[in-house]
């Protein structure tokens, strides 16, 4: 198995979430490769950070205000614009697929934890990320 297969498995490698026939290859290649086993060995770092965070606590209102802030914040869209939007969102999954099943790898993501803060305006990881960092 090459490293970009076994790579695009590591994080489900690392949650037990691989059947046999998948985890038993990536094991046998991560005991010959220095590299894929010092990028796992970074997935569990990570991890341990996170799970070493405190955690937040929110208001019982927390959910609804998150619900209302979303609502609120939909723009009106002409209905062009939505079904050009979601399209073009169809392709991008279906061009997505085909590189991963074609080509062996999916979209290269920076795997780095300042994604979680690229979220579209109006969306609910927007308004999630607003509400917890007030
Ligand atoms: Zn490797």
């Amino acid at each position: 198995m090459d490293h970009n297969k076994v790579r695009m498995h590591l994080s489900a490698l690392k949650d037990g979430e691989l059947n046999e026939n998948l985890r038993d290859p990536i094991v046998r290649h991560l005991q010959s490769c220095d590299s894929c086993r010092e990028e796992l060995n970074e997935f569990e770092r990570i991890d341990s950070t996170l799970r070493g965070l405190p955690e937040i606590s929110v208001s019982k209102t927390f959910v609804s205000e998150i619900l209302a802030r979303t609502q609120a914040a939909k723009p009106t869209r002409h209905w062009k614009s939505i079904v050009v939007r979601r399209i073009a969102d169809r392709f991008f999954l279906l061009a997505a697929s085909v590189s991963e099943v074609f080509l062996g790898y999916g979209p290269q993501t920076t795997g780095s934890l300042d994604e979680f803060g690229d979220f579209p305006p109006y969306s609910l990881g927007h308004v999630y990320f607003s509400l917890i960092s007030r």
